[in-house]
């Protein structure tokens, strides 16, 4: 399936990117730019940029940019084809789809559809086959209802080992890709077998809703079998990068501008059931830097609701570093012995639960209580070390503010100098500066500019004004204003320009500048299919704002007049560099020939020069 190419422009278009950003980026106007805090680096003040005009953003910061697609794609990690779908879906444009050049799918969409097809085989099992009552019973035992199945599609997968084997083969689909998929496995001797087998079925979704993966758990645990199997990574599933329950949650979470975080399946579905739907669990793999990346773009406050086991304490300190690395708040919730957040909710109810919640102590406290209750501050020497234990995870966080404040409470519950700990925070920044080989210290474009300007020959340096122009002049065609574009194509051609990359660029737009009726930059990139240069384009419409606060304040593109006005200046100074250096070249060429004659011809050579560049002064002013 594809998505025609009309259709894409068609949601391109209706697509306000302003608005749609603005649902997850707090915006504020600035000129002609609305600005935020970016998304995708820590920042505290904003370099985001978002262009109502041109439709795309643009960081300073990370340099990351492009169009509604893209921003959606980087933000929820999803694919193009998703992104197209979400906001077609978010602005009610229904997508026919159409067979591509060959009648294929892409690949993902082949995996998609086999996963959705084993989803809906194992549903089936669980609801409507003889031999699925058992897992109807299961859930029923465990109070889950048949609307908790349904909407996260659990499922049954048979004893028979080859019962998905069968239907898949049945339905024609390529055993190759449910191999690769990790839903069928093949003995040495080439024997095809169900890997999900006599097992209770948690498909797994992307954010986005589609079935990418599965989870399977036995009946009853025993040592000889894993509680759970899941499918393998595959291309459409990266395990470190999906939070179970995100596509079910996210509304909730982003409502609620909170998060909870559990272990398992179960706890997640349950309290679903029980209407606490700002939920995702970590699920089978300790948490990762992608995960708190991924739930960071819906929240930033985070509760840790982790069993009260041994198991659970340590999982909780790590996810603890993890998610103060990224800058997160997080409380923690103990709930009490024996009780997982599934068996509390059912037994205690949806007020105590919230309850429970408003209970929830910060990392320090959490930390403390469990050396307190391992007797860490029993004795001098371990209480030390249990102290040097609790400032570790405050050197994590990058905002001094919060540091400092975190330093002050944990000074105070010690009685201890704050100097003290501060100092040991130090160290572990200091370590974790050199673990990482991360240097705390962003370059600034400028400065970026400088280093690389002491590199270059004296040759670059020549080029630089004239690099700057042709940057000018291309600033000025991605503005895509018609009258200036002619003007431009009319008076400049391809071979004015010296870099590369100009020259493309400039080439590009003047063909579409011929075949459609109006030019903007949002089409320009959809055209362009070198990333490299794509980010060039982006970074050359929004950069003028930034370069020049005049151009702003002076309407200097309002007003057509003087629009073509800098056209022109540009125009004249582009044309003269050439002339110019070749003036410069004659002249001190005069100056090292001896011989007469010679001379003499060189002399008329200037004088041919210089009308004209007298001829390009008058021409262009
Ligand atoms: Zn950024």
């Amino acid at each position: 399936m594809r998505i025609p190419e009309q259709k894409v422009e068609e949601i391109l278009h209706s697509a306000d990117i302003v608005d749609f950003v603005g649902q997850f980026v707090q915006l504020r106007k600035r000129g002609k730019n609305y600005v935020g805090l970016c998304p995708f680096h820590n920042e505290k003040t904003p370099s985001f940029t978002v262009n109502s005009e041109k439709q795309i953003y643009y960081c300073f910061g990370c340099q990351e940019g492009g169009n509604v697609f893209k921003f959606l794609m980087s933000y929820k990690k999803i694919s193009y084809v998703e992104a197209i779908q979400e906001i077609a879906g978010d602005l009610g444009i229904n997508i026919e789809y159409e067979e591509n050049k060959f009648g294929v799918q892409s690949e993902t969409e082949v995996l998609f559809d086999i996963n959705e097809e084993a989803a809906r085989f194992f549903s089936n099992n669980l609801l409507k086959s003889a031999e699925g009552e058992r897992g109807r019973l299961y859930f029923d035992n465990r109070k889950i209802k048949i609307n908790s199945i349904r909407s996260f599609g659990l499922g049954y997968a048979q004893t028979k080992r080859d019962a998905l084997v069968n239907h898949l083969l049945e339905k024609k689909i390529d055993i190759e890709k449910a191999i690769e998929l990790g839903l069928i496995g093949r003995t040495d001797k080439g024997v095809l077998y169900d890997r999900f087998s006599n097992r209770l079925i948690f498909p797994i979704f992307s954010p986005n809703g589609r079935v990418i993966a599965f989870a399977g758990r036995v009946f009853e645990t025993s040592d000889n079998m894993a509680k759970y199997i899941n499918s393998p990574e595959s291309k459409i599933y990266f395990k470190g990068r999906i939070l179970y329950g995100l596509s079910h949650s996210k509304d909730e979470i982003r409502k609620l501008n909170s998060a909870l975080l559990v272990e398992g399946y179960m706890d997640l579905i349950s309290l679903h059931q029980h209407g606490i739907k700002n939920v995702v669990a970590v699920s089978g793999t300790a948490l990762t830097e992608d995960q708190v990346q991924l739930l960071s773009r819906y929240t930033k406050n985070v509760v840790l609701l982790f069993d009260a086991d041994n198991a659970g304490i340590k999982a909780s300190m790590r996810s603890i570093e993890i998610l103060l690395k990224q800058d997160m708040n997080i409380k923690i919730v103990s709930l009490p012995a024996g009780e997982d957040p599934d068996s509390f909710v059912q037994k205690f109810g949806k007020d105590e639960f919230l309850n429970c919640i408003q209970r929830a102590v910060n990392f320090l406290e959490y930390q403390f209580s469990i050396y307190e209750s391992s007797g860490k501050f029993a004795d001098p020497v371990s209480s030390t070390e249990a102290i040097r234990e609790l400032v570790k995870p405050i050197g994590l966080i990058s905002d001094e503010l919060k540091r400092s404040m975190l330093i002050k409470s944990l000074a105070e519950k010690f009685n201890l100098r704050e100097k003290l700990l501060e100092s040991e925070t130090e160290k572990v920044l200091k370590n974790l500066a050199r673990e990482t080989g991360r240097v705390d210290k962003t370059v600034s474009k400028e400065e970026a500019l400088q280093l690389i300007d002491k590199s270059v020959s004296e040759r670059e340096k020549e080029l630089k004004p004239l690099l700057k122009l042709e940057k000018e002049i291309l600033q000025i065609l991605l503005e895509g204003k018609s009258s200036i574009l002619d003007y431009i194509f009319e008076n400049i051609d391809v071979e004015d320009f010296y870099l590369i990359e100009h020259k493309k660029i400039f080439e590009l737009v003047r063909t579409m500048n011929q075949s459609v009726d109006y030019f903007n930059v949002n089409s320009l990139l959809a055209k362009l299919n070198d990333e490299t240069l794509q980010k060039y384009c982006i970074e050359l419409s929004v950069d003028k704002y930034r370069i020049s606060d005049k151009w702003d304040s002076n309407n200097v593109i309002e007003n057509e007049k003087s629009a073509i006005k800098h056209a022109k200046d540009l125009v004249r100074k582009i044309k003269l560099i050439p002339i110019e250096q070749s003036i410069r070249d004659n002249f001190e060429q005069i100056k090292s020939v001896k011989d007469e004659k010679l001379q003499i011809e060189l002399m008329r050579e200037n004088s041919e020069l210089n009308q004209e560049k007298k001829f390009i002064e008058q021409k262009y002013s």
